[in-house]
């Protein structure tokens, strides 16, 4: 409805009980990005009215959900305000005020999964220590605070070395690879200094990346997605391969893996396991998600349960859904606007597009709909962003 945090009080008011069914559920997202719009899908076919919160009046997941509250996830008393209206309160972005939803947890509010999950994936140094801390393999890593410690640093790790923005990362944008010593001050510098809070982490020789979305429910069962490969381009997720095209044994540590992270992790959700496989057949975690996944979309249409359907199973405590596939295999292809023509492409996602092959990115949006939706078992999914 577009409503001010203040006003949007009508409809939606607290219920007591978070168990669907019994009465009316409401679920309150902090976040109205793609994964939002898509989550609000998935509740609407299940009788789950979805109240987003967002800044951005025009934000993909408005539309779609019962109601839009325009505020920032990030500001304590917008969330504070939203939050206590509904029974359960999730994400779709973690990068929100957690200490806020902290505070409202000991107040007793439902929050799925945990603050405390949300804190520690928040950092993403935070996060690396944790998983150390419970023997997950990892690429190397240590905390850098002046030239001194990040020269260190490379001499331990050596070149290329991976530095990192601690807080507020996404899309790759908050990473700079600096191939020589000399390189670490512009580095550092394009990620805005030492101040920004950094870490680094050794250069991961990877030959595929992984994903698994692994789902936890309220009773802490766990049931993991098949392994997917994704592919990245400029640090963005551009094709994911579902199953991935690795040996079965890799299949099992890389699930291995993913289950023991997100055992780590309390409350309940789905939860996306970044991997790294190298060449001698380690896996590595490079990052968990709280929340669905692009690697996660391809669910939609090619397992029982989509990631969607069952972040909204785990978090409302209805049994977890079959995660499996029932099509032999899929391929999501995240296809983003890039100059002006590509401007109208912004969130087309094609599944199982083998037939399309080229630069789709140079073609008018409707062109290339109406081509996804020429091949049979294609489907395709507008993400809705402003330009
Ligand atoms: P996301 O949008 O997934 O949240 P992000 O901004 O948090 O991305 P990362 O996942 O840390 O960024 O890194 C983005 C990409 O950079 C990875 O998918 C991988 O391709 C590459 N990368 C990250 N860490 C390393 C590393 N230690 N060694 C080699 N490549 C890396
Ligand atoms: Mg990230
Ligand atoms: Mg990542």
């Amino acid at each position: 409805c577009g409503a001010s945090p203040e006003s949007c009080n009508t409809s939606h008011r607290k219920h007591d009980l978070p168990i669907h069914g019994v009465s009316e559920t409401i679920v309150g997202v902090l976040g109205g990005g793609q994964l939002g719009r898509m989550l609000c899908q998935a509740a609407s076919q299940m009788a789950i009215k979805v109240i987003v919160l967002d800044p951005m009046e025009n934000c993909p997941a408005g539309a779609l959900s019962h109601c839009h509250v325009v505020g920032s996830y990030d500001d304590s008393v917008t969330v504070e305000e939203f939050a206590k209206r509904f029974s359960v309160l999730t994400v779709e972005i973690e990068h929100v005020n957690v200490a806020t939803l902290e505070k409202l947890e000991q107040q007793g509010l439902d929050i799925q999964p945990k603050a405390s999950t949300i804190r520690i994936i928040q950092d993403k140094y935070l996060q690396k220590v944790h998983f150390a801390r419970h023997g997950i393999p990892l690429p190397k890593f240590m905390k850098i605070d002046d030239p001194e410690s990040a020269k260190k640093a490379g001499d331990l790790f050596g070149y290329p070395l991976m530095i990192k923005r601690k807080r507020l990362a996404y899309d790759g944008r908050g990473n700079a690879v600096a191939k020589t010593e000399e390189e670490i001050s512009s580095a550092v510098q394009t990620l805005g200094g030492y101040d920004h809070g950094l870490y680094v982490e050794q250069w991961a020789p990877f030959v595929k990346e992984l994903a698994v979305i692994v789902a936890r429910g309220r009773d802490k069962s766990i049931l993991c997605y098949p392994v997917v490969e994704t592919i990245h381009r400029e640090n963005i997720c551009h094709i994911v391969k579902a199953p991935a095209n690795v040996p079965l044994k890799i299949k099992k540590l890389a699930t291995d893996v993913a289950y023991k992270a997100v055992s780590s992790l309390e409350g309940a959700g789905v939860f996306a396991v970044e991997l790294f496989l190298t060449e001698d057949g380690q896996i590595l975690l490079n990052e968990v998600a709280p929340r669905p996944h692009n690697s996660g979309h391809h669910t939609i249409e090619s397992c029982f349960t989509s990631q969607y359907e069952q972040h909204l199973r785990a978090i409302l405590g209805l049994q977890l859904g079959d995660p499996s596939m029932k099509t032999q295999a899929a391929i999501m292809y995240n296809i983003l606007g890039e100059d002006e023509v590509a401007t109208n492409l912004t969130g087309l996602i094609c599944y199982r597009l083998s037939c399309l092959q080229g630069e789709p990115g140079f073609l008018l949006a409707h062109q290339l709909i109406g081509r996804a939706l020429g091949i049979s078992g294609a489907t395709v999914h507008w993400y809705d962003k402003p330009g």
